[in-house]
């Protein structure tokens, strides 16, 4: 309904403003949670690279450890073992039986002659009892070493061959480091390969009459592998990351699902070569999977971790795209709450005072533009009415005149009435043409306003089909205004009124009022004024009426007597029948004082 545009801009400037910037933060919160998520990933994998680096480390910190604690209980079970044999009287006799023996590193067999030990009153070659009894105390391996020339035979023993048969008769060759401590009469602690394996071992010379006559060792399988498998078993590594062993065949020693199995990896074996620890990518069964190994050298197997890089990250990124949507959506809900309440307001606050300003500035110039017109206008008016006002004058007086004198049947009447009627509206035309010259001349008068509408009213004539109405909400109605100019503003606007409603419509005055002003609005039910004749309609002659029915001043003079009364005047306007009803209303601000 508004003729200024910017009237019905509230919600879409502000929402102009509060989009784009919505928009920027919307697209930067995101971005930064993106961005976030990308280094957090980044960084996770270096994590899991270093987790899986550790885990091995860790395990082979347990294997470590396994073969200390081992060595430690082997050396106590030596100790036993030796109080054990030292308890019973052991006889040397000095007749030699005759014995085939085996290199057990080549397995070369030949025939030597031993003296015969008597222990505890049995023959040593070939007891059982001493040494099951102390495996049944200790565990592990229990053997009773006697000295030939060229090494160390066993007579007595639990540790088994391939064949399982007890290894007695096998022996240790001199060229063993084992020999050459124990010879020395010192005892011998370490790794050992008895038989087929390797062993933690202890070893201890048997002395007789001062002399080295053999030794006595116990031993334990250097890696107790169900104890490894039941420490692997408990450990994990993230979502899908778990340790295993294997051997440098590929073997899985210790696996959660592969055990006893081999790996046939080309390329990983092929790595296992060159590395004795590393970090790989590797595709295998289908997964992408990043597998850390280092080599065990004592046990002589790889420990390994893996894990799959993908189930990893799928987690990270699900918990991080869960924990950054939260941070971000508070974020910019929190972001906008504040833009809209402090920011937006400003700056919307900040353009309707622009905006205001710039309208203001418009109509400022579109009445000076208007003042100079009708500067102009009056003064051209008052000399062409000043002129005209005397011939006009000699006219009316001397038709009268004739009037006055002609007899009533006269022919000639009609014509001299018409005479004088058509002089009358000439001088109405020049009245009219004066009230722009006698801009400064006022007469204020005091009048109730409700009063006076109806009297302006009441000097129009209203077509039968239009309706008209007087509203008044006026506290105070009286006001002080030139009557007779201010008569001519209120019945040219309602002559436009009706003028613009050729159908018919309704024409209603709503007076209302502040402490300063009184209001009277004109508005009718009419076509409306299209946009690009408003800046038009203050201009003199400007009309759109058919030639003879419009002058075109109309309004002009009701711009110059509201501005004499220091008044102003609004339009709004629709003439787009989708918007609404159309129809003009025309609203005068007139001070009570001017
Ligand atoms: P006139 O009435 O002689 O044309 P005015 O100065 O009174 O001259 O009005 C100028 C023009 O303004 C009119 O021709 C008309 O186009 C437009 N106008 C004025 N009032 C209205 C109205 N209430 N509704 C529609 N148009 C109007
Ligand atoms: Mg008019």
């Amino acid at each position: 309904m508004k003729s200024n545009p910017f009237n019905n801009i509230r919600i879409p400037l502000r929402l102009r403003l509060f989009l784009p910037v919505s928009l920027i933060i919307i697209t930067v919160v995101t971005i930064m949670t993106i961005w976030s998520i990308n280094t957090s990933i980044n960084a996770f994998n270096e994590q899991i690279e270093n987790n899986l680096k550790l885990e091995v480390q860790t395990i082979s910190k347990m294997f470590e450890r396994e073969s200390m604690l081992k060595l430690k209980n082997v050396q106590t079970n030596l100790k036993v073992a030796n109080h054990q044999f030292y308890s019973y009287d052991l006889r040397i006799l000095s007749s030699t039986v005759p014995i085939e023996v085996e290199n057990q590193k080549t397995g070369v067999t030949h025939t030597t002659r031993v003296k015969e030990w008597v222990h505890n009153g049995k023959k040593l070659l070939g007891n059982t009892e001493l040494v099951d009894n102390l495996f049944e105390q200790l565990g592990g391996t229990i053997t009773i070493f006697q000295k030939i020339d060229s090494g160390y035979v066993r007579v007595a023993t639990n540790v088994l061959k391939d064949d399982g048969n007890r290894a007695i008769g096998t022996y240790i060759p001199n060229d063993s480091p084992v020999v050459e401590s124990i010879n020395k009469g010192e005892r011998y602690f370490g790794r050992a390969y008895v038989v087929n394996d390797w062993y933690t071992t202890a070893y201890e010379p048997v002395l007789y009459n001062n002399e080295v006559v053999g030794m006595i060792y116990v031993g334990d399988k250097e890696k107790d592998l169900a104890e490894l498998k039941r420490l692997l078993y408990t450990l994990k590594i993230g979502k899908s990351g778990y340790p295993f062993v294997f051997d440098r065949s590929g073997h899985m020693i210790i696996h959660p699902t592969m055990e006893g199995d081999t790996w046939d990896d080309p390329f990983f074996q092929s790595q296992i070569e060159n590395y004795k620890e590393a970090l790989f990518p590797l595709h295998y069964n289908s997964k992408d999977k990043t597998i850390a190994f280092k080599y065990f050298e004592r046990f002589e197997l790889f420990i390994a971790a893996s894990i799959v890089k993908n189930i990893e990250n799928r987690e990270l990124i699900r918990k991080s795209i869960i924990g950054a949507s939260a941070v971000g959506v508070i974020a910019i809900l929190f972001l906008l709450g504040f833009l809209y309440f402090f920011t937006t307001d400003k700056l919307y606050r900040y353009f309707t005072a622009l905006q205001i300003s710039n309208k203001k500035l418009a109509s400022a110039e579109i009445a000076l533009k208007q003042s100079e017109k009708l500067a102009t206008m009056g003064q051209i008016s008052a000399g062409i009415a000043h002129e005209l006002n005397n011939p006009l004058g000699v006219i009316t007086m001397y038709s009268n005149i004739i009037l006055e004198e002609l007899d009533k049947d006269n022919p000639m009447v009609q014509d001299v009435e018409l005479i004088v009627e058509q002089a009358n509206r000439c001088k109405n035309i020049v009245g009219g043409l004066l009230n722009f010259a006698r801009k400064s001349k006022m007469k204020p008068q005091e009048v109730d306003i409700n009063e006076f509408v109806n009297r302006s009213l009441e000097s129009v004539v209203v077509p039968s089909n239009v309706k008209t109405e007087v509203t008044s909400s006026v506290d105070d109605p009286l006001i002080m205004i030139d009557t007779e100019q201010m008569m001519q503003v209120f019945t040219n606007l309602e002559k436009n009124a009706i003028e613009a409603m050729p159908n018919g419509g309704n024409l209603t005055i709503n007076i209302s009022g502040t402490e300063r002003d009184v209001i009277i609005g004109f508005s009718d039910s009419g076509t409306g004024i299209a946009e690009e004749n408003l800046d038009k309609l203050f201009t003199p002659f400007f009309t759109t009426k058919e030639m003879g029915k419009g002058t075109g001043l109309g309004l002009p003079l009701v711009y110059g007597i509201v501005k004499m009364h220091k008044g102003k005047i609004e339009i709004d306007t629709n003439t787009d029948i989708n918007k609404g009803q159309t129809g003009t209303t025309f609203t005068l601000t007139i001070p009570r004082v001017s």
